[in-house]
């Protein structure tokens, strides 16, 4: 179904409303000549009762309408062997699995059972939480069902908090999932990872550069006034302009070849070098309450014998680290010195406001 050797586009509303909004979006979507497949959700997984939560069945009619209009293949979420078996009376072309039935097996496991003996590919979000082995079993499912085309997307993880993202895409983790499937087909939904338009841009370019295969971005007629998640969904023009202002990669060549590997290459190092940052700050957080502590049992900041302790620690991990010594006696130089700095500000500052 699809050409292995360009990137996949697939897009359409988060849901389908009205048989005018999906023919219209359909038809918009299909003017731009960049999309592969039209989205819509039919049943649609919300968090809360009382939010709409699809057309149901009545929407595959409009679904295999808009097909035959547009000559697009079509594409929904099934999370249910019911919604499945209505689904295939109208010929529906893909199947996507969201991500909060991936993360659970009983339904990952019906849904694999009522598809055996059916060609369809089906392509798994990635689980709401960050757990691979979950994402990894239920692909294992569906390949155990006998579906040939399982794919995987990978739309963020969901995390308690304000961060600038909706569900952060921790890309070390879909990169990890792509090392372990090299044979299926990887591609990102920066719409659930962004949850707004401003953002998208920079996620679709990101997942590209990583070697997606492709992108499932939401678009919708009028998006504004979509009945779901309205913020994160674009006008097929502004897609249309968003796919021609990506770097898409040129044809191969040798050197194409060195050169794109080196920078995934480098993206990887980007992402560890960020988030070792971010553990070094969390733990001069930590040294900084230590600091605290040590002045109220007014103890000395340097204690020699738990240094020794962590630097010997240390040199016997690094058998199997393949660190050399002297790295990590630099390292851990480095990271005492500025441990002791955190505490020393922490022991002579009087103000309040650095007392835990
Ligand atoms: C969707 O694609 O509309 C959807 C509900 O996605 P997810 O399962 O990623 O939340
Ligand atoms: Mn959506």
């Amino acid at each position: 179904m699809f050409n292995k050797e360009k990137k996949i586009i697939i897009s359409g509303p988060c849901s389908a409303e009205t048989e005018e909004q999906l023919m219209k979006t359909a038809l918009q979507i299909a003017a731009t000549g960049k999309v592969d497949m039209l989205r819509a959700g039919i049943w649609k997984p919300r968090t809360k009762p009382g939010m709409f939560e699809g057309v149901g069945a009545e929407g595959l009619l409009w679904l295999s309408n808009a097909k035959k209009q547009t000559g697009l293949p079509v594409a929904i979420e099934v999370a249910t062997s019911k919604h499945v078996e209505e689904a295939l009376n109208y010929g529906i072309d893909m199947f996507w699995i969201g991500a909060r039935t991936t993360a659970n097996p009983f339904s990952v496991q019906e849904i694999a059972d009522s598809l055996k003996g059916v060609e369809i590919p089906v392509f798994v979000k990635n689980p709401i939480n960050a757990d691979l082995e979950l994402w990894s079993g239920a692909l294992e499912r569906f390949k155990k069902s006998g579906i040939e085309n399982v794919g995987m997307i990978h739309r963020g993880f969901s995390n308690y908090g304000n961060t600038e993202y909706r569900n952060p895409p921790m890309w070390h983790l879909p990169i990890e999932m792509k090392r372990r499937h090299p044979d299926m087909l990887l591609l990102c939904d920066p719409s659930h990872i962004c949850g707004n338009r401003i953002l998208l841009h920079v996620i679709s370019q990101k997942a590209i550069d990583l070697d997606f295969d492709g992108l499932m971005i939401e678009s919708h007629n009028n998006p504004d006034k979509a009945w779901s998640d309205s913020k994160q969904q674009i006008t097929p023009e502004d897609l249309l302009d968003m796919i021609n202002h990506l770097t898409w990669r040129s044809e191969d060549s040798e050197k194409k070849e060195f050169l794109d590997a080196l920078s995934r290459l480098r993206e990887q190092i980007d992402i560890i070098d960020d988030e070792l940052l971010s553990l070094l700050s969390h733990r001069m957080k930590i040294a900084e309450k230590i600091g605290s502590y040590k002045k109220q049992n007014e103890i000395t900041i340097f204690q020699r014998k738990r240094w020794n302790d962590i630097f010997e620690n240390a040199l016997v991990r690094k058998k199997d680290l393949g660190l050399s010594e002297e790295f990590i006696k630099k390292y851990l130089e480095a990271v005492h010195l500025e441990s002791i700095s955190h505490q020393n500000k922490i022991m002579n500052n009087q103000s309040e406001e650095n007392e835990i």
